[in-house]
């Protein structure tokens, strides 16, 4: 196991705008980068993600995504095998052969990501290179594109981001003189999309794209009047990316909870001069919903202390939410990563002194948590079965993941998360 070593950056204002974060470095306990695709494929219709990879990848797909019933996925993991892991074999000309046997049985497929592994990066296979040469085998039917998914280099939502970092090049330019457009980046179920379609239009924004978009040929526009809100907290190479195309980034919170919505709402109103009281009649109904959703929530939950371990880099807006419009205590704060500039909405919100931990070091995360002896500890599930068999209360973190949790309609749906491990921990004690 590697050493810990705990560091002390930055001191305190406006929340924890400049609060202190605990860096810890050690063993940690995250899904890798591969389990994103569990929702990319979702989103992406004519995608393909195929992981180049060992028979390990394919049962982590497998099993985070369920027994597969569709007809045609659109996952699958090319296996490497022993021989190609000794460099016995040509594993270029392997997977050229793959490929090729794909595309001609799925001509569906408009975009194809390569998806670097742990094996695939051991081998040192290049699969830039690789997905440059089977690009230009196979444009402009198919675009191919590679990111790595590895657990060498990703927790499990930076596999978002990386494929969304990947599709940036294929993004158009904007027109010319073109008049100022929202971006929305980060992956939202179809159902939150589409209520946020309809409040911008009803606010008069029109000219609004989505990343990911649903097809490839659907990918918006990208240019120096494009205006980004991030809908997740972990896109920091797709923001640097579409940063370098002259997109300007929004600073809002994430759109979880009542506040966080109007707050996330509110910042696109702002950036498109949406006048106010506009604003507030498109807003105020779905709102005041939210506001009533949460309410018997609060109830269960309010007073009740809270530890976060790190793994979905949600843990940050989920606190805030949960301190803020659950009154519940936080413990302990900790995040794969902290972005300060993405965040930094955020992190203003947080209660003052909030313990923040970036990071992890996963024993000595485990012997804080023990003595805090919290209420509920929302945590990746590896964690989950041991704390719950020492009589601690879990929530799986991945779950805020694979659950539509944004926008105004949802906070009820969020809240329920964390009451529910509560409510049925109460029953078996009963
Ligand atoms: S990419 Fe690495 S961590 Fe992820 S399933 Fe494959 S071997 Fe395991």
């Amino acid at each position: 196991m590697t050493p810990a070593t705990d560091t002390l950056a930055r001191a305190g204002s406006a929340g924890c705008t400049d609060a202190p974060i605990i860096q810890e470095r050690g063993q940690r306990e995250v899904f890798c980068g591969l389990t994103s695709i569990v929702w990319l494929h979702r989103k992406m219709q004519d995608a393909f993600f195929l992981v180049v990879g060992s028979r390990t990848c394919a049962h982590l797909l497998q099993s985070a995504a369920g027994v597969m019933i569709f007809a045609e996925p659109r996952f699958a993991t090319a296996i490497m095998e022993e021989r190609d892991l000794a460099g016995l074999a040509d594993a270029n000309e392997e997977l050229d052969r793959v490929v090729a046997r794909l595309l001609e049985r799925r001509p569906d497929i408009r975009a194809l990501f390569l998806v670097g592994s742990c094996p695939s990066e051991v081998i040192k296979l290049d699969l830039k290179r690789a997905a440059g040469r089977l690009d230009r085998a196979f444009a402009p039917r198919v675009r191919v594109f590679n990111y790595s998914g590895s657990g060498i280099e990703t927790t499990f939502t930076e596999g978002e981001d990386a494929a969304l970092a990947a599709l940036v090049p294929q993004m158009p330019d904007e027109a010319p003189g073109a008049a100022p457009s929202l971006l929305v980046a980060g992956t939202l179920p179809d159902v939150v999309e589409d209520q946020f379609r309809r409040l911008f239009a009803d606010m008069g924004i029109a000219r609004v794209g989505f990343l990911p978009a649903p097809r490839l040929a659907d990918l918006p526009s990208v240019g120096p009047s494009t205006r980004v809100l991030l809908a997740q907290p972990f896109l920091r190479d797709t923001a640097r990316a579409l940063e370098e195309r002259g997109a300007s980034l929004l600073s809002a919170p994430l759109p979880v909870g009542a506040e966080g919505t109007t707050r996330w709402l509110q910042t696109a109103a702002t950036a498109f001069l949406v006048p106010r009281e506009l604003f507030q009649n498109v807003t105020a109904a779905g709102a005041a919903r939210a506001e009533r959703a949460l309410l018997r929530h609060r109830t269960a939950l309010a007073g009740r202390r809270v530890f976060l371990f790190p793994d979905s880099q949600m843990e940050v807006p989920i606190a805030r939410f949960l301190h803020r419009e659950l009154g519940m205590e936080l413990v302990e704060v900790g995040t794969p990563y902290l972005h300060r500039t993405h965040l930094a909405a955020e992190l203003a919100l947080l209660p003052e002194g909030t313990r923040i931990v970036e990071g992890q070091d996963v024993d000595r995360q485990l012997d804080r948590c023990r003595q805090a002896a919290p209420d509920l500890v929302v945590c990746g599930l590896g964690l989950a079965n041991p704390l719950e068999a020492e009589g601690m209360t879990t929530k799986w973190s991945i779950e805020l993941m694979f659950t539509p949790i944004q926008g105004y309609e949802q906070a009820g749906d969020l809240a329920e998360l964390f009451t529910r491990p509560l409510a049925r921990r109460q029953r078996l004690a009963v």
